[in-house]
């Protein structure tokens, strides 16, 4: 089957529309259709404080649900789903609340208090906690003493609260495996050793260290309830380090100098206060509008976005997305509104697909993929749009595998925009992947210097680039068009 599909793009002309000169002021017009100013409101809602940054399964995210889905039928789509616009499956769901306490602390009335969202963010599947307790730095929060590294030995750590890296090192030791580095397990290492909470902090000595970013990406395991995971700034973490003579930098230079652990009892004591109601199996959706062809209409054309992203924490602050990725969904839904309100006569069919839970490991398209509407070998092509309008040029990502399709995207941006750039990458990536392993050809748009504000509470409509956005908009409208007419 995978090898049959992979033929077809080989065999079918890509450029027929080109050699039609009657088509292309029908082309113009529609591409003038395609306002900046359109998508842009729909970012501007879909990034709003009332969607409260759209975590998958949250009230936020349904509303974004909801109105994708009316849009869809208000524009006449048939459903996606067979009977529903609707697929609907099961995420774990974590839900921050207030009140939000993280403070040095000296004495019951001499604190240091730390500001939720500046100096400091939960990781999104923390557990609750309300502790006071001392600081432990463990380094890496590795524990493999089989192999001769731990990073949890000679400290005790029990009852206390651990301060660890949360990337694993950039070097190697032979025959020892640094585990996925995914908070979950290093969490867990750290409850296993006795420790009541953690906090995560990015290695100072990297070349751009990360700041706190807000993640629900967790890794596989079971939820620790009651233990507090915070990413916390270098700034704030050296805070933590005042009676013990060291910076962060000098510690992290210690371990890495030696490539051996050099964990330290802080003799600072830290206060958390953190509330969240988590549930192992919550309802989230994915939405999908079905725009049917003629002559071929069983092959379809999947055209996605992730609608998800990293919800709010306590009541003070959320993450926009309006980048990441209320501009992919945007540009999906302005894609179906020129369609079908046009009515343009396609000869193969088009989904368009906004998926959930991307953010959590890309459970909303392994689902799509793994439940698909239509036959999988019936999928013509997958466009994936995810972080389209923030940067200063146009990148395709999967012209290794899909080579055909991304020399097609060349040509067309050649023609009209110049701005996509040669590099890419072999195959998949983000929404893209499950389809690309289901043997799919597909296509990643995305800008370059996209992620200035990936994660970050800044990643809002006024940071975008408009006209960049609408050019890899329209792009993207000319790749289905060409892909779906002929
Ligand atoms: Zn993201």
């Amino acid at each position: 089957m995978k090898v049959l599909y992979k033929n077809i793009l080989i065999f079918i002309p890509l450029i027929i529309i080109a050699q039609q000169p009657d088509t292309k002021p029908i082309r113009n017009k529609l591409i003038d259709e395609i306002r900046i100013e359109n998508i842009m409101s729909t970012v501007e809602y879909l990034a709003s404080e009332e969607l409260e940054g759209r975590l998958s399964g949250s009230p936020g995210f349904f509303r974004a649900a909801e109105f994708a889905a009316d849009e869809f039928n208000r524009i006449g789509l048939k459903k996606g789903f067979g009977e529903s616009y609707y697929q609907t499956f099961l995420v774990e769901y974590n839900e921050i609340l207030s009140p939000n306490v993280f403070e040095l602390y000296i004495e019951s009335n001499k604190t240091k208090s730390f500001s939720l969202g500046e100096d400091y963010v939960y990781r999104g599947f923390t557990g609750s906690g309300d502790l006071i307790a001392d600081v432990v730095f463990c380094g890496y929060g590795l524990s493999i003493p089989e192999n001769g590294y731990d990073d949890y030995s000679g400290v005790d750590v029990r009852g206390k609260i651990v301060m660890v890296f949360k990337q694993n090192p950039t070097w190697k030791i032979e025959n020892i495996n640094w585990g996925n580095g995914y908070p979950r397990e290093k969490s867990k290492t750290a409850f296993d050793h006795g420790a009541k909470g953690i906090l995560f902090v990015s290695t100072p000595n990297s070349k751009n260290p990360q700041k706190t970013i807000g993640s629900v990406l967790a890794g596989e395991g079971e939820q620790i309830e009651y233990f507090p995971q915070l990413h916390i700034s270098i700034e704030s973490a050296d805070n933590f380090l005042i009676n013990s003579g060291y910076t962060l930098s000098r510690l992290q230079y210690n371990i890495d100098s030696n490539k051996k652990p050099y964990s330290v009892e802080l003799n600072t004591t830290a206060k958390i206060i953190v509330k969240t109601n988590y549930s192992k199996e919550k309802e989230t959706v994915n939405i999908a509008g079905l725009f049917e062809g003629t002559k071929k209409k069983d092959e379809y054309i999947v055209v996605g976005a992730h609608l998800d992203h990293v919800g709010k924490q306590g009541d003070k602050i959320y993450f926009p997305g309006a980048n990441d990725n209320a501009s992919g969904s945007a540009a999906v839904l302005e894609f179906a509104r020129i369609f079908a309100l046009n009515k343009i006569q396609t000869e193969r069919s088009i989904i368009f697909v906004l998926f959930s839970s991307e953010e959590a490991g890309l459970f909303g398209s392994k689902q799509f993929v793994e439940n698909p509407p239509v036959p999988l070998n019936s999928i013509y092509a997958m466009l994936n749009f995810d972080c389209i309008g923030h940067g200063d040029s146009i990148q395709i990502g999967g012209g290794g595998k899909s080579k055909d399709l991304w020399n097609l995207i060349k040509s067309i941006d050649a023609e009209n925009y110049g701005l996509m750039i040669d590099r890419t990458w072999d195959s998949g990536g983000a929404d893209a992947q499950p389809f690309a392993d289901a043997g799919i050809n597909t296509a990643y748009f995305v800008t370059t210097n996209s992620y200035t504000h990936l994660h970050y509470m800044t990643d809002k409509p006024n940071t975008l680039n408009p006209l960049l956005f609408e050019k890899i908009t329209k792009l993207g409208f000319l790749t289905i068009l060409k892909l779906a007419v002929e």
